[in-house]
């Protein structure tokens, strides 16, 4: 069986360090191993719009952002085929068809959009397409015939919803579909990096964020901003690390040779943390290392994104040829699913002819 990446990302915003350390750093990576076989990487606009509907303009400008953040990331279109989702029709039919293997209180179970409900104030008013997201995301795991979803922890009851409508489309109508694999980040820190409040989730939503494309500047301004452990007050008194933003970040960023760049009189995180935890170790040390790291880690994609600015047609270009590609394959699986659903009159010669058969007798 062919190996098939797909993700992809809302145009809600520029991208945050959450989404590299959560799904793009890996994608990079895989995308450089050679393993797959085809990789295609979405921007979400028409799932975006479920809960932007009045205010299309932001999604519209943020296509260009979220494009050369990927660009700027490693994302090689050589490789990996970048498009947008509201291009390719196809995902729409599928979802249509799809919508009746789920049901409502399938949807209501699942844990991530009761969340994002609640944290957009929509109990009341929920629109009828950011409801049924799960399902159009299910779509465009299956049109592209995705075998591995690179995702953070958030995605996992999308995965989920996939599978169930995977299982329940092949056991109705025959083996059609493929079924996906989620494939988590392997640290505890990257499944769900908290923002730089100490909120459980770094998201463009919450404002809580730092931007991959970020001045060094205000890097340095948000990390000396993050929280810490509020009842570490003097130097000398033990911190903990449990729920510690800056210590999550480095979790999440440290490398070894940060330290003898940086920090030569620690050898390593660990000792870094078992100072911290007895006392004797100030946040503000702590967080001029976390500084440089993340300093370290973002300055090439800055540079690389601002060379990819100075051509914002070709950007486009990348996306309209990546466009052109997925619906292809969209098309192709869409041919599938309707013929396994029989509802291809026009290339069934044998309804046709048991028709005519019928009417004769
Ligand atoms: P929005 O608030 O508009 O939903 P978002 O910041 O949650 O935006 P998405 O576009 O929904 O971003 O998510 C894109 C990808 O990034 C998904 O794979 C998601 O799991 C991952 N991701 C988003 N935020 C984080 C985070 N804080 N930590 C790890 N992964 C994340
Ligand atoms: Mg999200």
């Amino acid at each position: 069986m062919k190996k098939i990446m797909l993700t992809g990302d809302r145009p809600t915003g520029r991208l945050h360090v959450g989404h590299y350390v959560g799904s793009l750093r890996r994608r990079v990576e895989l995308q450089n191993t050679g393993d797959f076989d085809d990789i295609f990487i979405m921007i979400a606009d028409a799932q975006a719009l479920t809960d932007n509907a009045d205010n299309p303009e932001k999604v519209r400008q943020n296509i260009i952002e979220v494009a050369l953040d990927y660009l700027a990331c490693g994302l090689d279109p050589e490789k990996s085929t970048l498009l947008i989702q509201s291009q390719i029709p196809e995902l729409c039919e599928l979802s249509f068809y799809y919508m009746n293997l789920v049901t409502v209180s399938r949807l209501q179970r699942n844990p991530t959009v009761k969340s994002e409900i609640q944290m957009r104030n929509f109990e009341a008013s929920i629109p009828v397409g950011f409801f049924t997201y799960p399902i159009s995301q299910a779509a465009d795991i299956t049109a592209f015939k995705a075998t591995t979803v690179p995702v953070g922890e958030d995605q996992m009851p999308m995965l989920e919803q996939t599978k169930e409508i995977v299982h329940k489309f092949n056991s109705v109508y025959g083996e059609t579909l493929v079924e996906p694999k989620i494939l988590l980040p392997e640290n505890e820190a990257c499944m769900r990096l908290p923002g730089i409040d100490g909120k459980a989730k770094m998201s463009k939503s919450l404002g809580n964020c730092i931007y991959l494309s970020e001045e060094p500047e205000d890097i340095k301004k948000k990390v000396f901003s993050m929280f810490t452990d509020p009842t570490h007050i003097r130097i000398g008194d033990p911190g903990k690390l449990e729920g510690n933003t800056v210590f999550t970040y480095l979790d999440a960023f440290c490398k070894p040779e940060y330290f003898p760049e940086f920090l030569p009189e620690y050898s390593n995180l660990d000792e870094l943390k078992e100072h911290y935890k007895r006392g004797g170790l100030g946040d503000m040390k702590v967080k001029r290392f976390l500084n440089n790291v993340l300093q370290a880690e973002l300055e090439p994609i800055r540079n690389r994104r601002k060379e990819f600015q100075k051509d914002i047609p070709a950007v486009y270009e990348i996306l309209k040829k990546g466009s052109e590609k997925a619906e292809k394959a969209a098309a192709q699986t869409l041919k599938e699913v309707k013929d396994a659903m029989k509802i291809n009159y026009f290339d069934d010669m044998e309804l046709i002819q048991e028709q005519s058969k019928k009417f004769s007798e």
